[in-house]
C-alpha cells in the first residue's frame, strides 16, 4: 500500500470544537492546583520586581550617600531574593508537573475508554498502529504544550501585568515608548502558527503510518508474508521514505520556529536601545535619575522576555492544535453499537435465536445482508453455507452485536438484543473464529480470558473436553507455558483446541462457530472435530460450515448467496432441490469426503 493510500484510509470521525477553550477544559478538575500555581507565580513575580529597585537604591542612594549600611542591606537582599524565588520555583514546578501528568493521564484514559466502546466496524477500518500512535505518540506530543500552558502562560501573564504596572508607576511616557514596538512582533504569529500547525499534523500522520507499517510488517503474519514474497527490501524502502519524511518535516518545523524565536529575541535589544536613547536624554536634561533609567531598562527585560515567550507559546499551541485535533477525533467518535440507556440485564437464556427480516449495509446502499429471517430453537444447530463473500460472517456477528442490523431485528429468547445490556448478552455467547487468536501470555491466562476466576480444575476439565489437556501437561511448564505472539508457538490445531477450551469455560448458551477452512493434518482435524462436537452439546449453534460432517449433523442449513437466504432445509432436502446447495456440495463438501 502506498503512503497516500494509507493516509486516506484512516478512520472517519466527526471533527468539531478543536478550540483553545476545549483544551482548557482538559484542566477541569485541576482548578485548585492551578490556583495554587497562580498564587505562587504572583508571589514570585512580586519578588522579581524587587531587584531593579535594589539596584536603583544602590545607584541613587547608597553609593552617592556613602552609606555602607544601606549597601550591606541591599547586597543581602540581592542574595536572599533569588534563594526565595528558587524555593518557590521548585514548589511551583512540582505542581506544574502534577497537573500536566494528570491531564496527560486523563487524555490517555478517555481515549482508551472510548476505543473499548467502539464496534467492530471501527476496528476493521482502523489500523492498529494508528491507534497505538494516537493513544501514546500524540498524547505525548502535546505534553510540552500542556506544560507550557500551565507554566508559561500563567507565570508570564502575571509577570507582564505586574511589570506594566511598575513601568507606568516609574515613568508613564517611557512606559508607552517601550510598548510601542510590541505590535511589530505580534504580526507574524498568525502566519507562523498556520505553517507550523500544518507541518505538525503532517508529521503526526507520517508517524502513524510508520507505527502501522511496523505493526504490520513485524507482526507474525506480516513478517511471514514479507519473507515468503521476498518483500524485505521494498518494505525497508517504504520505511526509509517515511522515516526521512519525518526528519524533513521536523527540520522544517524547527526552522520555522527558530526564525520566529529569533525575531522575538531581537525585541529586547531594540527596546533597550530606545529606552537608553530617550532615557539617556532625560538623564542628561535632568528629568530622570541614573538609577531610575537602569531600573527601567531592567524592568523592560521583564516585559519583553515574557511577551516573547507568550507569543512563542501561542505559536506552539497553534502547532499542537493539529495534534489535539487527532486526539479529539478519537475522543469524539460515537460507537455505532451503543447500549440503550434503559437496557436491562439479560437473564440466563434458553438459547432461542431469531432473525426477523434482517438487512445490513457496511456502507449506505451497499447491502451485505438482505431480509434474512430464520429461527433457531434452543440446542439446535444451524449451518450456514454459501459462496465466499455471501454474507455469512456478517450474519453471525449480529447476535453478539458486533454489528447492528440496518433494518430488522435479532432476538435471543424473544428479546431484541438491542434492549439488553451488552455484557449480559455477550456473557452467554461464545465465538470460535477460523483463526484462533491467543494473547501473548500463558495458556492459563488465555483460558482465564473467558472466566477470570477459573480454577485450575475448571481449566483442566475444559481442556480435557477440548482434547488438549494431555498436550498441555506434556509441556515443561504446563498451563504456565507462554504461547508466543498470537499463539504462534503452538500448531494451528493446538491453538484451535485451546480456543475451544476457552469457549467451553465460558459455558455459553449460544455458540457461534466459523469452521476453519485450512486443512489441519487428519489427526489434528479429528481432535478438533471431536472437541467441537463436545462444545456444541446442548447449545444453540450457528456455524459457518466447511465440513461435510457439520452439514450432515445440522438441524437446518441456510444457503446464503449475495446476502440473502436462497435455500433452506436439511442436507437431503437441499440435495433433492438440485440448486446452489447441490452445486456447493459437489464442489466443496464432497471433496471434503475424500480428505
Ligand atoms: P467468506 O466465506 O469468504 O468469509 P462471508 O460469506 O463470510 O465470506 P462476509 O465476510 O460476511 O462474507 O462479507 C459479506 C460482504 O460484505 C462481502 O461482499 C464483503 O466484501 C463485505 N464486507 C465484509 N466486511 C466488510 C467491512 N468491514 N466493510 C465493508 N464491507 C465489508
Amino acid at each position: 500500500m502506498r503512503l497516500s493510500d494509507r493516509m486516506n484510509n484512516r478512520p472517519k470521525a466527526k471533527l468539531k470544537d478543536v478550540s483553545v477553550r476545549r483544551i482548557w477544559r482538559l484542566f477541569h478538575g485541576y482548578w485548585g492546583q492551578l490556583l495554587a500555581i497562580i498564587g505562587l507565580a504572583l508571589v514570585a513575580a512580586v519578588i522579581g520586581l524587587i531587584p531593579p529597585l535594589v539596584m536603583k537604591e544602590i545607584i541613587d542612594k547608597a553609593i552617592p550617600q556613602g552609606s555602607m549600611r544601606l549597601l550591606a542591606v541591599m547586597a543581602l537582599l540581592m542574595i536572599l531574593l533569588p534563594v526565595l524565588s528558587g524555593v518557590l520555583g521548585v514548589w511551583q514546578n512540582h505542581l506544574n508537573t502534577k497537573v500536566t501528568q494528570g491531564v496527560i493521564r486523563d487524555l490517555g484514559q478517555t481515549l482508551y475508554h472510548n476505543l473499548q466502546r467502539q464496534s467492530m466496524a471501527f476496528f476493521t477500518d482502523a489500523r492498529s498502529g494508528e491507534i497505538v500512535q494516537r493513544i501514546t505518540g500524540d498524547v505525548q506530543a502535546v505534553q510540552n504544550v500542556v506544560t507550557s500552558l500551565v507554566v508559561s502562560s500563567i507565570t508570564q501573564i502575571v509577570v507582564v501585568m505586574t511589570t506594566v504596572c511598575i513601568l507606568f508607576a516609574l515613568d508613564w511616557k517611557l512606559a508607552i515608548i517601550s510598548m510601542i514596538i510590541l505590535p511589530l512582533f505580534v504580526l507574524p504569529v498568525k502566519k507562523v502558527s498556520k505553517v507550523r500547525k500544518q507541518l505538525r499534523m503532517e508529521t503526526q500522520k507520517v508517524r502513524s503510518d510508520i507505527a502501522s507499517q511496523l505493526g504490520e510488517s513485524f507482526g507474525i503474519s506480516g513478517a511471514l508474508l514479507t519473507r515468503i514474497f521476498g518483500r524485505e527490501r521494498q518494505q525497508e524502502a517504504e520505511f526509509t521514505a517515511m522515516n526521512q519524511k519525518v526528519m524533513d518535516l521536523e527540520l522544517r518545523l524547527n526552522l520555522v520556529g527558530r526564525w520566529f524565536g529569533m525575531a522575538t529575541n531581537t525585541l529586547g535589544p531594540l527596546g533597550t536601545a530606545i529606552i537608553y536613547l530617550y532615557g539617556g536624554y532625560s538623564v542628561v536634561t535632568g528629568s530622570m535619575t541614573l538609577g531610575a533609567i537602569v531600573a527601567f531598562a531592567a524592568y523592560q527585560g521583564r516585559l519583553y522576555m515574557p511577551v516573547g515567550t507568550l507569543l512563542n507559546l501561542q505559536v506552539e499551541l497553534a502547532t499542537a492544535l493539529g495534534v489535539f485535533q487527532r486526539i479529539f477525533e478519537y475522543q469524539d467518535m460515537v460507537p455505532d453499537v451503543l447500549e440503550a440507556p434503559d437496557a436491562r440485564p439479560l437473564a440466563q437464556v434458553a438459547g432461542r435465536v431469531t432473525y426477523k427480516q434482517v438487512s445490513f449495509a457496511y456502507k449506505p446502499g451497499q447491502y451485505a445482508l438482505r431480509d434474512v429471517t430464520f429461527d433457531a430453537q434452543p440446542g439446535e444447530m444451524i449451518a450456514l453455507v454459501g459462496p465466499s463473500g455471501a454474507g455469512k460472517s456478517t450474519l453471525i456477528g449480529m447476535i453478539a452485536r458486533l454489528y447492528d442490523p440496518t433494518a430488522g431485528v435479532v432476538e435471543v429468547d424473544g428479546v431484541n438484543v438491542r434492549d439488553v445490556q451488552l455484557a449480559s448478552l455477550r456473557s452467554q455467547i461464545a465465538y470460535v473464529t477460523q483463526e484462533s487468536f491467543l494473547f501473548h501470555a500463558t495458556i492459563g491466562d488465555n483460558l482465564r480470558f473467558a472466566k477470570a476466576d477459573a480454577t485450575l480444575e475448571e481449566m483442566e476439565a475444559a481442556c480435557r473436553q477440548a482434547y488438549i489437556h494431555d498436550f498441555i501437561v506434556s509441556l515443561p511448564e504446563g498451563y504456565d507455558t507462554m504461547v508466543g505472539e498470537r499463539g504462534h508457538r503452538l500448531s494451528g490445531g493446538e491453538r484451535q483446541r485451546i480456543a475451544i477450551a476457552r469457549a467451553i469455560l465460558k459455558r455459553p448458551r449460544i455458540l457461534i462457530l466459523d469452521e476453519a477452512t485450512s486443512h489441519l493434518d487428519s489427526e489434528s482435524e479429528s481432535y478438533v472435530q471431536v472437541a467441537l462436537e463436545e462444545l456444541m452439546q446442548g447449545r444453540t449453534t450457528l456455524v459457518i460450515a466447511h465440513r461435510l460432517s457439520t452439514v450432515l449433523a445440522a438441524d437446518h442449513i441456510l444457503v446464503i448467496e449475495a446476502g440473502s437466504v436462497v435455500e433452506r432445509g436439511t442436507h437431503t432436502e437441499l440435495l433433492a432441490v438440485g440448486g446452489l446447495y447441490a452445486r456447493l456440495y459437489r464442489t466443496q463438501f464432497a471433496k471434503a469426503v475424500e480428505v
